[in-house]
C-alpha cells in the first residue's frame, strides 16, 4: 500500500515513512500533479482538502479530518484497516522516502559525532539524500509516540 500526501500533511508523511510505508510528499504540489502521480503510481491520496474529494478520477482518497498528526495516522489505519507491520519500522528515509540500507559503522566514522560512534552499533544510510541514521534519542522519542502502530 503506497501513499501520497498533500502539502498539509508533512508530519503524517514522516510518520508513515517511519512505519515503513512508501509515502510521497512535497511541500508544494499542485492538485493536478498530486492526482497524476497517484494514478500513475497507484498511490492512495491522503488529503485535508475537501475539494480534492470531488476529483472523481482519483481511485482512492482518504480525507483527513484531524489536525494532530498522530490522530491523522490513527484515522488512516482505521479507514484502510492497516495493521502494524513487523520488521518495517525505520526502513525508509524520513526525509526523502528512499529505502535505507545498513552501513558498516567504520564507514560512518568521519560523518557522525564521536559520542554517537562510541555508543551506537547500527547505522543506516539513505542513498537518496546521503543521510546517515541511527537510533538516537530523537528516533526513540518518535518510536514512543508511534508505539501503538509498531508491533511488539
Ligand atoms: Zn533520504
Amino acid at each position: 500500500m503506497k501513499f501520497i500526501c498533500d502539502d498539509n500533511l508533512g508530519k503524517l508523511a514522516k510518520y508513515l515513512r517511519v512505519l515503513g510505508y512508501d509515502t510521497l510528499f512535497k511541500s508544494e504540489m499542485e492538485d493536478s500533479e498530486l492526482l497524476r502521480i497517484a494514478l500513475s503510481d497507484t498511490r492512495i491520496i491522503l488529503s485535508r482538502d475537501s475539494k480534492l474529494k470531488t476529483l472523481k478520477s482519483a481511485d482512492k482518497i482518504v480525507l483527513i479530518r484531524f489536525y494532530d498528526p498522530v490522530e491523522q495516522l490513527q484515522q488512516v489505519f482505521r479507514e484502510l484497516e492497516l495493521k502494524p507491520q513487523k520488521n518495517k519500522t525505520f526502513t525508509r528515509c524520513l526525509d526523502c522516502n528512499t529505502e535505507l540500507v545498513e552501513i558498516p559503522k567504520e564507514k560512518c566514522k568521519q560523518r557522525i559525532p564521536p559520542y554517537v560512534f562510541k555508543t551506537q552499533e547500527r547505522f543506516l544510510h539513505c542513498k537518496g539524500c546521503d543521510k546517515i541514521f541511527w537510533a538516537g534519542t530523537h528516533v526513540e522519542r518518535l518510536f514512543e509516540k508511534l508505539k501503538r502502530f509498531i508491533p511488539d
